[in-house]
């Protein structure tokens, strides 16, 4: 007897569209449905670390899902802090077969709080500006964080880094192994928003636009000779893009990337991954990463 009335709930939701927070209001029995409509609830844990900063990084990931442990890392050669930290959000997220019901740990206000303030739906809406002049940075990691964070229902979760949460602790370990090993990749996207001076609005050091083309150049910012380097790792399928050289200063350790190197991939139409995109739910449960 208007029991409903009882069990009212009110639901708070970012609402990207409207660009505001939708407060709804749900009796019991539509409750019961939302409770139906689960998905398997798996836990993230991700940190990501750069040392200088910017320098040498990498981030490290631990998936839970049941009994299930899963950790994953990766370093790169020349990327921040703030980057890595996405990138271990973008990669444990990407690692799910299907969809989950997701809570992630990490340690980065600057992810955190970016979503669960909204501002980052904000960026996204004015063309990626924070404000009328500056762009937001990383827009192609949010970019991509944003694409497989709507694939989810993920709940981000701040926690106080290096405060004896084990996971969070596990993480910065393969963070900071990832950054010191031998076969870490080049962050392309970094390096290109480095060299291009309109996205760096803040450093006031300009060096001169001269675009570097070739081996034995002297570096435009400490005059040593230019050599050629490859990068280790073979390029992912999901790239658009990679280079298959690039120039690097032995001395002062700055990376060039060359428009000539710059190689395209052909997307891949017979990815199996796509092809079996909701079938099996069973077999997906069992192996969700
Ligand atoms: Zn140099």
């Amino acid at each position: 007897m208007g029991g409903g009335v009882f069990f009212m709930k009110v639901v708070r939701t970012y609402n990207e569209e409207e660009r505001g927070y939708r407060e709804n209001l749900m009796d019991d029995s539509e409750l019961v449905g939302a409770i139906k409509e689960t998905f398997s609830q798996v836990v993230i844990h991700t940190d990501g670390a750069a040392e200088p900063n910017p320098g040498s990084g990498g981030y490290g990931v631990v998936l839970q899902y049941g009994k299930h442990r899963k950790e994953l890392s990766g370093g790169f050669e020349r990327t921040t802090n703030n980057r890595m930290e996405l990138m271990g959000a973008i990669v444990g997220l990407e690692t799910l077969t299907a969809k989950c019901s997701v809570r992630l740990y990490s340690d980065s206000k600057y992810l955190v709080d970016s979503v669960n303030q909204g501002s980052v739906f904000k960026w996204r809406q004015n063309d990626w500006y924070r404000t009328r002049k500056e762009r937001a940075k990383n827009v192609d990691l949010w970019q991509r964080f944003l694409d497989v964070y709507g694939r989810h229902e993920v709940t981000l979760v701040w926690v106080k880094g290096h405060a004896g949460n084990p996971d969070n602790e596990c993480c910065d370990r393969l963070a900071l192994a990832a950054a010191k090993s031998p076969n870490r990749q080049v962050d392309t996207a970094y390096i290109e928003s480095e060299d291009s001076p309109s996205q760096n609005s803040k450093s006031g050091k300009r060096h001169s636009r001269i675009k570097h083309k070739q081996e034995g150049e002297p570096c435009r910012k400490c005059q040593s000779p230019l050599v050629k380097r490859s990068p280790r790792k073979k390029p992912k399928a999901s790239q658009a893009y990679y280079y298959e050289w690039y120039l690097y200063c032995p001395n002062c350790r700055s990376m060039y990337m060359v428009e000539e190197a710059k190689r395209f991939i052909e997307p891949d139409l017979d990815d199996p991954s796509e092809a079996n995109a909701g079938e099996e739910e069973n077999e997906c449960k069992r192996r969700l990463f």
